[in-house]
């Protein structure tokens, strides 16, 4: 990039120099660009603040006022309190700040100061503020009280406090907004389409805006930014992986796919109607399909994954299905063979464990082409599998496999298949698109009909007793149970209940009658995969775990999921959990057992109250922040989305998408004259994730 005025360093503005510098370097600002995007934490509308002389005892109000006399005042208990006594034209009030003497020697008379807090009645009106901010130092205060409607405080530090930070920006501000409009990349086209001012616009808003509205449209204008470059690697990514990979024409010939509808002992929901659609229309056109099927366990996509697979077997090509362990594929095997056998289609399954012989046997006829419909393990990439020709592969439980791995798959030519992947952890919208932003989305947002939904309670550690009762007594019915720990061994660092000390436990003392398993994760995958059968046979009847059951399982006869500790998870988990159970055509139960008194019981609540599983992850998104949920996946590098919200923000994110995909449509290597500020943009600032998707 070229040098622009943004790029001056920040000890050159107005107000900065050399010493201040790096203190402002410690707050992430180095140069005029990082201080236009220094965001305001705060922004308070003189419409909410008070003029002093009307506050009354029992408010909860914002003021503003300069200081007028100050000093510590000891009490007799020994507490000793700030006291300061704000003004402005209309009158003054006392402001104290119990257990805080030290404020003596950081504010000073003459300083103009924002308060909030309650007014309350000691010798006099008082208030006492839940938080202060120095608008202004000295006598020249006048200004901070008259200036606009809008009082802005920026996330400062103890050496830039913030009324140098309002300084900064008040000797500076006009400057750089003239220089703002060097990094200006949005062109006229997409303003007016997206309703998006220009840069120069949305920092005076973010800065100096006159109306909160202002504020809210100039973080809505940073925000698409955001979006607009996350989603731009992203489509260049995906266009890199078409353009390499030409996708398969597949030719619907209804040949299958009509007598699968009439096999079926159900109609289609309206969401597995829309998502089928979609399938189709990316399957048959000349794109290669990468796409994502999300929805909650029990919504029907193994349903629509089978038609998508013989949509590329009546067209006269293979399909297969990769599950992420072995049990799970022989389930899916079965249950589609259930489903495939009125067609007098047959199901290959190849995984890890299958006998020499039976191995030989389905790599030839995969390979000849005997075999239309494969289900298999990640066997199916690692090996030497060569398919004869591939139209399609499914992949099951997306985060048990990378990118990598999902790109892996081709035929004996060397041609990649459309992809489809399969979810079952429902996250909202905007999540996804920002995870997944190089797959196109389905969702499954609706249940087939008449389904039991599971019946969720919370129970204190007190009732334990009656718990294990209960669950006894769904024992005694026939039924299976699953207990579940967040540790797999005692940990001398926290004091939480593990699997492993209270397997023993249950055994030897609470279920003397029942049979009593155990797995976790350390188990190696064989016997993770022996214990599970016996769970799936009925040999055993409680099943003590961790999260490892968390995937996929199918065992229709458990009706109690149990899980202690359940503070310790988070929603989607505790969400994913209770989908192991009500499965079958019984009512199912999810118990979660915490200590009284546990602070997390309101999110608790929450989960308890509602079933569908997105809007559990909106929640859990509400609570836990999308900067955990961002960071924990494939995006670890990049910077935090710091003005884009994904809870709101989702149609600017849908803007974003199209328009980078649009733009990389038309001009892929972004060489235009219209699109070198984007480039720049790319190269300078987003390097980074250039390099994780390859594009670079
Ligand atoms: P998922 O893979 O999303 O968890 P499945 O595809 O396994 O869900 O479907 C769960 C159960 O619901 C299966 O028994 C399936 O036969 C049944 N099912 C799927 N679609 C429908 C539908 N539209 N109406 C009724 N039952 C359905
Ligand atoms: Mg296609």
């Amino acid at each position: 990039m070229n040098y622009s005025h943004l790029d001056r360093p920040i000890q050159f503005l107005k107000g900065v120099g050399p010493k201040r510098a790096d203190a402002f370097a410690r707050l992430g600002i180095t140069n005029a660009r990082d201080l236009l995007y220094h965001a305001p934490r705060r922004y308070d509308d003189a419409s909410s603040v008070e003029s002093i002389g009307s506050l009354e005892v029992g408010m909860d109000a914002t003021a503003i006022g300069r200081i007028r006399s100050k000093g510590v005042i000891p009490t007799r208990r020994g507490l000793r309190i700030f006291q300061a006594v704000l003004e402005d034209d209309s009158g003054m009030i006392t402001v104290a700040w119990p257990g805080q003497p030290w404020l003596d020697r950081k504010l000073r008379e003459g300083d103009t100061l924002l308060v909030s807090g309650r007014v309350k009645f000691f010798h006099g009106r008082q208030l006492q503020p839940r938080e202060h901010i120095v608008l202004e130092r000295g006598v020249d205060g006048e200004s901070a009280m008259k200036s606009g409607m809008i009082f802005v405080s920026y996330p400062a530090s103890e050496d830039v406090p913030q009324w140098v930070l309002r300084s900064v920006f008040d000797k500076n501000l006009t400057e750089m907004l003239t220089w703002a409009d060097d990094d200006e990349y949005v062109t006229p086209r997409m303003q007016a389409e997206y309703g998006l001012p220009r840069l120069e616009e949305a920092f005076k808003w973010l800065h100096r805006p006159k109306t909160i509205y202002e504020a809210e449209k100039a973080r809505r204008r940073l925000a698409f930014d955001e979006l607009f470059f996350l989603q731009l690697v992203q489509a260049q990514a995906r266009r890199r992986a078409n353009e390499d990979n030409p996708g398969i024409e597949h030719i619907r010939t209804n040949e299958l796919i009509r007598p699968l509808h009439q096999a079926l002992p159900f109609e289609l929901t309206t969401a597995q109607g829309r998502a089928l659609r979609e399938i189709y229309n990316d399957m048959s056109s000349g794109r290669r399909m990468n796409r994502m099927l999300q929805g909650d366990v029990g919504t029907g996509k193994t349903a629509v994954a089978v038609f998508a697979m013989l949509l590329s077997v009546e067209g006269g090509r293979q399909a297969c299905l990769m599950a992420p362990t072995e049990i799970l594929a022989e389930q899916h095997a079965r249950g589609i063979s259930r489903m495939l056998d009125p067609l007098g289609v047959e199901v290959t399954l190849l995984t890890g464990s299958l006998s020499v012989r039976s191995r030989r046997e389905a790599l030839e006829s995969i390979s000849n082409g005997s075999t239309r419909i494969v289900v298999g393990t990640h066997a199916l990439i690692e090996e030497d599998v060569a398919f004869d020709e591939l139209g399609i592969v499914v992949i099951d439980e997306q985060h048990r496999f990378g990118v990598k791995q999902r790109m892996a798959i081709s035929d004996r030519e060397g041609r990649i298949p459309d992809v489809l992947v399969m979810s079952a952890t429902p996250i909202p919208r905007s999540l996804a698109m920002a995870l997944y932003g190089d797959l196109d989305l389905s969702l499954l947002d609706e249940m087939p009909p008449g389904r039991m939904p599971v019946t969720t309670s919370l129970r204190s550690t007190d009732h334990r007793i009656a718990v294990y009762d209960f669950v006894r007594s769904e024992i005694a019915m026939g039924r299976q149970a699953y207990i579940v720990y967040p540790l797999v061994d005692d940990s001398e660092k926290i004091d939480l209940l593990s699997a492993k000390r209270e397997f023993e436990r249950l055994s030897s003392e609470v279920f003397l009658q029942e049979r009593v398993g155990l797995i976790h994760g350390q188990l190696a995958s064989a016997e993770k995969d022996s214990v599970m059968r016996e769970f799936i046979a009925g040999k055993i009847d409680v099943l003590v775990a961790t999260t490892v059951i968390e995937v996929g399982i199918d065992v229709p006869n458990a009706s109690v999921m149990l899980i202690e500790h359940a503070e310790r998870f988070g929603l989607s988990q505790l969400h994913q959990l209770r989908g192991r159970v009500g499965r079958g055509t019984e009512e199912s139960h999810c118990i979660l057992v915490t200590e009284p008194g546990e602070h997390a019981l309101e999110r608790l609540r929450i989960f308890r109250d509602t079933s569908d599983g997105f809007e559990v992850a909106r929640a859990d998104l509400r609570i836990r922040g999308q900067g955990d949920l961002l960071g924990s996946q494939q995006h670890g590098r990049d910077p935090a989305l710091r003005f884009a919200d994904l809870l709101v923000d989702e149609d600017l994110l849908v803007d974003a998408q199209s328009e980078a995909r649009a733009i990389v449509a038309e001009d892929p290597e972004l060489k235009s004259a219209d699109h070198a500020a984007i480039q720049a943009h790319l190269e300078g600032l987003y390097k980074h994730r250039l390099e994780m998707y390859g594009v670079g």
